[in-house]
């Protein structure tokens, strides 16, 4: 008989986004972030600072040292995607984890105290970034998610797109809560067919009763105008240009030449030529 081997540790890994662009060295701004190449995995720790986790400890390795360089920083979450659950086996990596914050702060750095409460942390974040933007939940817009993100209401809104019907949908249908329920919506299956219905009468909203879905046809084809006009006003333009307009990443994205991510609501991709002008823009 053989022993399962037992990790030291519960962790939540997430991937830096192609969408990352930030001030590296100097001013320049590239893709990536200052420590982490784009695609990189990171350990994200738990919540510690009353922002909601917007601020985290982040541990992973360094770019530009070969795999070989564990590092541990606050990083803001927004770049980050896929939230998931994954065991830690690696002493090195457990101790870049917990090491205390400084030599004054001696205690360790609490991580997760079980593998639930790992996936307590994965699922809410899959909550905040997905089913609280595209439902409307939230009082305030909440930015749109990374286009790695895995999203089902994005992927019924390019069935819807591409021609595909609305049955079958490819997620189970849901077993509890009444039909059109939050919690109904909030499901995989839900969120493919308010995805779906959305995009096809996201010119007519009218024609949707439901009044929910209505609102929300509604929300998107305002997005869609609006960036409509950005991508126009941005087409030719250099980033210094654009700099001071101060349009955020909820709505301008610069992404790499060889990087071709997913439409986004509201979201205009632009791709730079060596000049750091925009050459080419699409939206969502
Ligand atoms: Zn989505």
């Amino acid at each position: 008989m053989t022993e399962e081997a037992v990790p030291l540790t519960w962790g939540v890994v997430a991937t830096v986004s192609r969408e990352a662009f930030t001030t590296q060295r100097g001013d320049t701004q590239r893709p990536g972030t200052r420590y982490f190449v784009p695609g990189a995995k990171v350990w994200v720790l738990p919540i510690m600072w009353g922002d909601g986790g917007d601020q985290r400890y982040v541990v992973g390795t360094r770019r530009r040292t070969g795999g070989r360089s564990l590092i541990r920083l606050v990083m803001n979450t927004r770049y980050l995607a896929n939230y998931r659950v994954k065991p830690v086996f690696s002493p090195s990596l457990h101790a870049a984890m917990s090491q205390p914050q400084s030599v004054d702060q001696g205690d360790a750095l609490p991580l997760y105290a079980s593998r639930e409460e790992a996936q307590q942390a994965a699922d809410s974040r899959k909550w905040v970034r997905t089913r609280l933007v595209h439902l409307a939940l939230a009082e305030w817009p909440e930015p749109m998610h990374n286009a790695e993100e895995t999203c089902e209401f994005c992927d019924g809104r390019d069935a819807a797109h591409a021609g595909a019907p609305l049955e079958p949908n490819p997620h189970p249908p849901p077993g509890g809560g009444p039909d059109g329920s939050m919690d109904w919506w909030g499901t995989p299956y839900g969120m493919w067919r308010c995805g779906w219905l959305t995009e096809k009468r996201i010119e007519t909203p009218d024609s949707l009763d439901d009044l929910a879905l209505r609102h929300i046809a509604t929300a998107r084809r305002k997005l869609r105008r609006q960036a409509r006009l950005l991508a126009a006003d941005v087409a030719g333009r250099t980033i210094a240009e654009l700099q001071p307009q101060g349009i955020g990443h909820a709505r301008l994205r610069f992404v790499p030449e060889n990087y071709q991510p997913r439409l986004l609501d509201g979201v205009v991709h632009a791709w730079l030529d060596g000049d750091e002008r925009v050459t080419r823009t699409q939206f969502g």
